[in-house]
């Protein structure tokens, strides 16, 4: 299974080079756990990882 990059700065799933929400290339393999946000207003998880886009999140980054 490949690592997917993530963006240090949003903590979102990136399938390029750049991320689709703060269109940086601060990206990293190593992290852990991930939360899929639908919701991003009426999640809790959403909401203690400071998240306001819908996409699929990473937990914890290193
Ligand atoms: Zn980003």
């Amino acid at each position: 299974m490949v690592q997917r990059n993530v963006c240090r700065n949003c903590r979102i799933l990136v399938k390029g080079n750049a991320c689709p929400l703060c269109r940086g290339n601060d990206l990293t393999t190593t992290w852990a756990g991930v939360a899929v946000i639908y919701d991003p207003a009426g999640s809790q998880i959403a909401k203690e990882m400071g998240v306001e886009a819908k996409g699929t999140f990473a937990l914890r980054v290193r």
